[in-house]
């Protein structure tokens, strides 16, 4: 039986849900808020650096903080909890609740047509439940579990 914890970080299709930029939990909006609190008023400073520093990099401020907020503000719960937020056409999450199945790997139609995935994704899915298949969802989260979600 899979534990309750790998669960929470793994979504049935394998990839990590804890490690996507849109986690309510997640580090990277957990970064986010506490790079956005830090840097406090720092537009007003960036316009004077500008000049100060003669360096035009404080221009691209205001687009770093857009991204900055736009990562502070996701807010999903995981894909065990509710609907992906990124990817609404996801096959999977119905799919393995009828099977009542917590994962791909699991499933005697690996690899199936119903992911909706595109190609890169759907390459990147089979690739990961073939690795769980053979070393296990333990090993396999105890492997990956500091690596970035996005490599
Ligand atoms: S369900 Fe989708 S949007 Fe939500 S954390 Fe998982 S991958 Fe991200
Ligand atoms: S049929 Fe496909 S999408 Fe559904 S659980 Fe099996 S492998 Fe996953």
């Amino acid at each position: 039986m899979v534990s309750e914890k790998i669960k929470t970080s793994l979504a049935p299709c394998g990839l990590s849900c804890e490690k996507c930029f849109a986690h309510v939990d997640g580090d990277i909006r957990r970064y986010s808020l506490k790079l956005k609190e830090k840097l406090g008023n720092f537009d007003i400073y960036a316009n004077r650096f500008e000049t100060l520093l003669d360096n035009p990099i404080f221009s691209k401020y205001s687009d770093f903080k857009e991204m900055l907020d736009y990562f502070a503000a996701k807010n999903c719960r995981g894909c065990r909890n509710e609907q992906c937020k990124l990817f609404k056409d996801c096959g999977i999450r119905i799919c393995h609740q009828e099977k009542h199945i917590d994962y791909c790997f699991q499933c005697d139609e690996f690899p199936c047509s119903r992911t909706n995935f595109d190609k890169h994704l759907y390459k990147r899915w089979v690739l990961i439940n073939e690795k769980i298949k053979k070393t296990g969802i333990e090993q396999f989260y105890e492997k990956t579990k500091t690596r970035p979600r996005y490599v």
